[in-house]
């Protein structure tokens, strides 16, 4: 009994502090409770404006993989392909200096994907051996190469298509359409007696869609015309970008 009684004396007071301790832990649960109560209702009014993120996230990822093969356009949207010469293989022709097609191409590539993506047609930007190539089908393609570095007081530019056409007069057009635009942005001249097999043969004409319009322009000599080309790309791009409106326009 002894014992007992100095147990009570004793737990009373510990159970009065016990009472406290418990009182403020469940003020802490509250509170952590509430605390979570608006974040979690705070995370549900937010995910309502995360949806269209997420939305507009989708389609990005179904391009990257659909640019493999080909990327579904919206109707009445024409696409156009443009290889930049040497792109991805090897430098192409090169000068004494170090300064070579491929350097070329590639600004005058982008150029002329831009220029086209501003008049609302879709550019697929291609390399020399881009895997797209292969069964590409497109309102027209054109592949943009330079002349040689070594062929002192040559000038001018030209532009060929595959010998053998599936589909003459589209491509005649094509070749029509580029002579005449990027000679009048340019003003060089026509330099047709230095056509090549290299041209009218060209890999890419054998690899695209028989009925893809293609066309392989050489934009000058890189040691002629280096002025020009290296000075004035943007213009170079204009002559061409022209040339593919030019024909996409009368091919209608
Ligand atoms: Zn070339």
């Amino acid at each position: 009994m002894q014992t007992r009684r100095s147990d009570e004396e004793v737990s009373l007071p510990i159970r009065r502090d016990a009472l406290a301790v418990w009182g403020r832990m469940m003020l802490v649960v509250a509170g952590i409770s509430l605390l979570a109560a608006v974040l979690i209702s705070a995370r549900l009014l937010t995910a309502g404006e995360e949806q269209p993120v997420a939305g507009t996230e989708q389609p990005a990822v179904e391009e990257d993989t659909a640019t493999a093969t080909a990327t579904v356009l919206p109707p009445g949207v024409a696409r156009i392909g443009i290889v930049a010469g040497h792109a991805g293989y090897d430098p192409g022709a090169v000068c004494p200096d170090g300064w070579s097609e491929a350097d070329l191409t590639k600004v005058i590539a982008q150029e002329v994907q831009e220029l086209l993506i501003r008049k609302g047609y879709h550019v697929d930007l291609l390399e020399e051996f881009d895997t797209q190539l292969t069964d590409y089908r497109a309102q027209a393609l054109v592949s943009i190469h330079a002349d040689s570095c070594e062929v002192p007081g040559a000038s001018g530019f030209k532009v060929a298509r595959v010998t053998d056409s599936a589909i003459p007069e589209a491509e005649d057009l094509l070749v029509a359409c580029l002579y005449q635009e990027y000679q009048a942005a340019t003003e060089l001249p026509r330099h047709p007696s230095s056509i090549t097999d290299n041209m009218t043969s060209y890999h890419a004409f054998r690899e695209i869609d028989r009925s893809t319009p293609g066309a392989i322009i050489e934009v000058g000599f890189l040691l002629g015309d280096r002025d020009l080309l290296v000075s004035r790309p943007k213009l170079v791009a204009r002559g061409i970008a022209a040339g593919v409106v030019c024909f996409l326009e009368e091919a209608e």
